[in-house]
């Protein structure tokens, strides 16, 4: 016999565990199929996000960052300590009580709200019915489902010249789970994720190297605030190779040699580790039978609507398995609108002009809107106001000093078209940026606004009083 749902939601990532959430809050009867085991065999929801991706990476970053600046902060602080050293054992086991609370606590949400865990796999049929195989059990089973979220996220791209053996060559992943800090370790693509993972272990010690095939770094990101950035890794000795092609990869017991082209010439590179890091696809392999008819795009994003609708009725589609930035916040967003739509037929359209953006590198990088490159490129005539770090109180008392921040304003009205920042607390700055577009403020009413002496936030203050020249604390 099959069970019949409101709701049944493909994958239980920051997109399908929200919308599951949601759904449950609203009265539906809710069931959600997600296939991820932990390294332990165990399932585990969260998706990628929370058990290999953004969590473990943000766990492994503040250990490391911790242990960097034990190693060269304290002792200006007055505090002596007698030795550092890194216990690699420790710190990862560290990551994985993290992953396992969180994970943890989505499972309890799941039984207090009585949302049906189906631990397995989930392929979507004709007529909105689901097939789940489970983990456990032999067989499948049939879910008869009034509407069907697919919320399968992404996977790695692979590249063929660096295949991926888990051991020498792995993937991000992968990278987050070394038992030993690598002597030498490469990294294909200088992406968000490349420069999370070279951090991490080039703060543990490791020589790290990072290819990247494009000339510009980080393209995405303001050009004053990539130049920053591109000249603190290096001083980090986080070194960035650009226009760096990889061709090919030889593996042997005790090494990697990458071969890449660089203009017309050809370089080799010896390593003890590669990452392969360069860029994620949608995941939609074995998620929907053929005779469904669901439509993809060209690249192999589902395609959908404004509102999530895909092209068969009482089926949407939310997170990285569609169009949009691949980011936890963006799909979750999705996944509230979603249920919304389902339970009260209020069909939301997210906006996604001022989704925030964050490199949780040393310094952090966030930013929201446009830049101003991509403005001015578009025609709009921009004012722009920028203040450092270093002459911010509370950086300074915090030895936080490198960065800056960066406010476009539209040169006619003054409406915020862009905050860009890179600095400390950058990730946790930008709400604010954030908040302040959402509701279409000017530089002028950042400007005016009362900020705490002495905050990291006075830097943003400033920034918006330099649109206009006032900046006070720099000449
Ligand atoms: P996912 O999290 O990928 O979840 C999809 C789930 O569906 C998975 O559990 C998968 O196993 C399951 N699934 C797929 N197909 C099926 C099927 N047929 N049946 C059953 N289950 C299925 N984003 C941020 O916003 N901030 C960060 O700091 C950040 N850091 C990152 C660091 C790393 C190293 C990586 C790799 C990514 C990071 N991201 C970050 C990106 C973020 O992880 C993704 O944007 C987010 O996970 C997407 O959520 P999702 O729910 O769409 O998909």
């Amino acid at each position: 016999m099959s069970e019949r749902y409101d709701v049944v939601i493909i994958g239980a990532g920051p997109a399908g565990y929200v919308a599951a959430i949601r759904c449950a809050q609203l009265g539906l009867r809710t069931a959600c199929i997600d296939k991820w085991l932990s390294p332990e065999g165990k399932p585990s929801l969260g998706g990628t996000c929370l058990n290999a991706g953004c969590v473990s990476s943000k766990a492994l970053l503040d250990s490391s960052e911790l242990y960097q600046r034990a190693q060269t902060e304290l002792t200006e602080h007055g505090i002596q300590v007698a030795q550092v050293s890194v216990d690699l054992a420790a710190m990862q086991a560290r990551k994985s009580r993290l992953v396992h609370r969180l994970t943890a606590n989505i499972a309890t949400l799941f039984e207090d709200y009585q949302i049906k865990w189906l631990p397995g796999h989930g392929r979507l049929l004709e007529n909105n019915r689901v097939e789940f195989t489970s983990h456990e059990a032999d067989g499948s089973q049939i879910l008869e489902a009034k509407n069907v979220i697919l919320a399968s996220g992404s996977r790695p791209m692979e590249l063929e010249a660096a295949p991926i053996d888990g051991e020498r060559i792995v993937d991000s992943t992968g990278a987050l789970s070394f038992q030993e800090v690598p002597r030498r370790l490469g990294i294909i693509g200088a992406g968000v994720i490349g420069v999370e993972l070279g951090s991490i272990w080039s703060r543990l010690g490791a020589k790290v190297t990072l290819l990247e095939a494009r000339d510009e770094f980080l393209p995405m990101v303001d050009k004053t605030i990539s130049q920053e950035a591109h000249k603190r890794f290096q001083q980090q000795g986080l070194e960035v190779r650009l226009g760096a092609r990889v061709i090919s990869t030889r593996v042997t017991s005790k090494q990697v040699t990458v071969h890449y082209q660089s203009g017309e010439e050809e370089h080799e590179l010896k390593v003890d580790k590669l990452i392969v890091a360069v860029g994620r696809q949608p995941y939609s392999e074995h998620l929907f039978a053929l005779e469904t008819g669901l439509l993809l795009d060209e690249r192999g994003f589902i395609h959908v609507d404004e509102y999530g609708v895909t092209n068969l009725p009482g089926v949407y589609a939310i997170g990285d398995v569609v169009r949009g930035p691949m980011l936890a916040h963006k799909g979750s967003q999705e996944g509230i609108a979603v249920a919304e739509a389902i339970a009260q037929g209020k069909e939301t359209a997210v906006k996604r002009d001022n989704i925030p953006w964050v490199i949780y590198t040393e310094p952090e990088i966030a930013w929201t809107g446009r830049t101003e490159e991509a403005l001015r490129d578009a025609g709009i005539k921009v004012r722009v106001g920028t203040f450092p770090f270093a002459a911010s109180a509370r950086a300074n008392a915090m030895d936080g000093t490198a960065g800056l921040v960066k406010v476009v304003a539209d040169a006619n009205t003054d409406q915020l078209l862009g905050v860009h920042i890179i600095g400390p607390w950058a990730s946790e700055l930008i709400a604010e940026a954030v908040l302040a577009m959402e509701f279409a403020a000017s530089s002028e009413d950042l400007a005016r606004t009362i900020h705490a002496y002495p905050s990291l936030a006075e830097a943003l203050h400033e920034a918006a009083l330099d649109v206009d020249n006032r900046a006070l604390h720099v000449v």
